[in-house]
Formats: structure tokens, C-alpha cells, sequence
């Protein structure tokens, strides 16, 4: 059977509804559009979903704004320049770090990375470093040189991980924090 689409305003939002062969009713904001939309069982009456919509004010408040937050915020892009850029910066920690903390890496990837500011393969000894590091104080991306490359003594982050980190660099905990915002 197909989906039957309408159009309803419910608690001051303009809804559009979507009847199909489902069993409960859901609720989201279309992240393009920033529609309210509503799947519901086929033969759910329009009160039925305006009183469902009408419960849920504060949620879609939320997660109308989120969905306005992100739209408004306009992605960085990264040239070949700003890769060439980044690289040569990563470069130049590596030899001003390596030779502290007592390892060397095998080999770095600049990348643009959503979760993460860096990351070491214990294995290869490959080291990868978050190119949104540019946009950030110098000192981040030390810092993170530094973390990645002490994770080439240590696997994972015991104590004994930290005390390699802040042999070598011991204001870590300040930018540690800054990147966490
Ligand atoms: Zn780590």
C-alpha cells in the first residue's frame, strides 16, 4: 500500500503527516528542510496526531532550534593549500616532538575528522592529526602531537599514559580543555 502525505497544523506547527502501514506514530524534524514530520499508522485520525504533535512542545522546541543551529553554521572546507599548510605544521611538531618524548612516528594523514583530533595506529606506528587543528591555537596541535605520539609507549589512556604526556608537556591539562570545548 502507498503512503498517503497531508498537511496539518497542530499546536501552531505546520506538520506534514505521513499515513502508512506502521504500528506506533513518530516524530522528527527533516534535517534539510527543517519540516516537523510525523509517520502515523494508516488509519490514525488527524486529532489523534495533533494531540500527539501538542504533547511533544518542548521536544520539537529543541529540536527545531538544534536543527536552525546547524543550518546556520556554514561548513569549513579545507583547500589543497590549507592540507599543504596543516601538513608542513604537523611536520614541524613531529621533529620538535619526537626527539622529547622519546618515539617516533611511522608516517602521519592529515584528516578531516568529525570526533576525534588525532589518533595512532599502536600497531603501524601511523599517526593521524584532525585538520580543524589549523583553526586552532598553536598549542593544540603540540598537544596533540604529543598525545598521539606517547600513545606509541602507552596503549590507551591509563595513568601511566598521562605521566608520558605531562613529562613532556606539563601545561597538557589547560589545553586538554580547550579542545574539549
Ligand atoms: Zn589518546
Amino acid at each position: 500500500m502507498k503512503t498517503k502525505e497531508s498537511v496539518l497544523t497542530a499546536g501552531g506547527y505546520t506538520v506534514l503527516v505521513q499515513r502508512k502501514s506502521i504500528k506506533n506514530m513518530y516524530l522528527r524534524v527533516d534535517p534539510q528542510t527543517g519540516w516537523l514530520k510525523v509517520s502515523a499508522p494508516r488509519f490514525t485520525s488527524d486529532r489523534t496526531i495533533a494531540d500527539f504533535v501538542g504533547r511533544r512542545a518542548d521536544w520539537i522546541e529543541k529540536a527545531l532550534t538544534k536543527a536552525r543551529e546547524k543550518a546556520a553554521k556554514p561548513v569549513r572546507t579545507f583547500s589543497s593549500a590549507d592540507r599543504r599548510a596543516f601538513r608542513a605544521k604537523c611536520e614541524a611538531a613531529l621533529q620538535r616532538w619526537q626527539p622529547l618524548v622519546g618515539r617516533r612516528a611511522n608516517g602521519f594523514s592529515v584528516r578531516d575528522m568529525k570526533t576525534r583530533w588525532g589518533s595512532c595506529n599502536t600497531r603501524t606506528g601511523h599517526l593521524n592529526f584532525n585538520l580543524k587543528l589549523l583553526d586552532m591555537p598553536p598549542e593544540c596541535l603540540d598537544y596533540v602531537v604529543v598525545h598521539e605520539l606517547c600513545h606509541l609507549w602507552v596503549n590507551g589512556h591509563s595513568k601511566a599514559f598521562w605521566a608520558h604526556v605531562e613529562r613532556v608537556y606539563p601545561d597538557y591539562r589547560r589545553v586538554r580543555k580547550q579542545l574539549r570545548q
